[in-house]
């Protein structure tokens, strides 16, 4: 069957109108129409509760678990806060080459680090995590450019200094993966 949709599944409650924007911007970077999904309960079996977070993996596991038939790739967004086990917490998680990646909005709020509200900066960090994760899920690894948007971050200054662009090596493999996905 043609893989013709993205489908974004909030993890939790999610706000409609942050759920439309990525599903415009994701378009405009992979070509691919997005399906907001029902929106999922909080993910118990994940929880950790000596961490008090949720482990990623397990969640992207389950994801995966679910994708339907017609679907390029599937993104979960959640505002729980994720974490696997090599590292204090993570933005997001996505697999090289896989079908699912997810991301978290806990740490992209400017109100998780004790500073008011900017809703701006809060869809613009929103915006890079998800390009980012998901075009790992269309083969790309990270790269060594702090502007490119696969640059990896481990803090959100990481996520601030890179744009929300591809460098032109990064931009030139996701159009030739895109490309082959295409014609397969
Ligand atoms: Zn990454
Ligand atoms: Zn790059």
């Amino acid at each position: 069957m043609k893989k013709k949709h993205l489908d974004i599944v909030p993890i939790g409650k999610i706000d409609d109108n942050l759920l439309q924007r990525l599903s415009v911007t994701i378009y405009h970077y992979f070509g691919y129409p997005c399906r907001v999904n029902e929106e999922w309960e909080s993910p118990s079996y994940a929880y950790n509760p000596d961490r008090k977070q949720y482990y990623s993996t397990m969640i992207l596991r389950e994801l995966c678990g679910w994708v339907k038939n017609d679907s390029v790739r599937t993104i979960g967004v959640t505002n729980l806060d994720l974490y696997i086990p090599i590292f204090t917490f993570v933005f997001g998680e996505a697999q090289l080459g896989s079908h699912c990646a997810i991301i978290s909005l806990a740490r992209l709020k400017q109100e998780f680090y004790g500073l008011p509200p900017d809703n701006e900066l809060f869809i613009s960090r929103v915006e890079k995590e998800v390009i980012h994760e998901l075009t790992h899920t269309f083969g790309l690894t990270h790269c060594g450019d702090v502007n490119c948007v696969m640059h990896a971050s481990h803090t959100i200054g990481d996520t601030d200094i890179k744009s929300d662009q591809f460098c032109k090596f990064c931009n030139y493999k996701l159009i030739s993966n895109l490309n082959e996905l295409a014609e397969t």
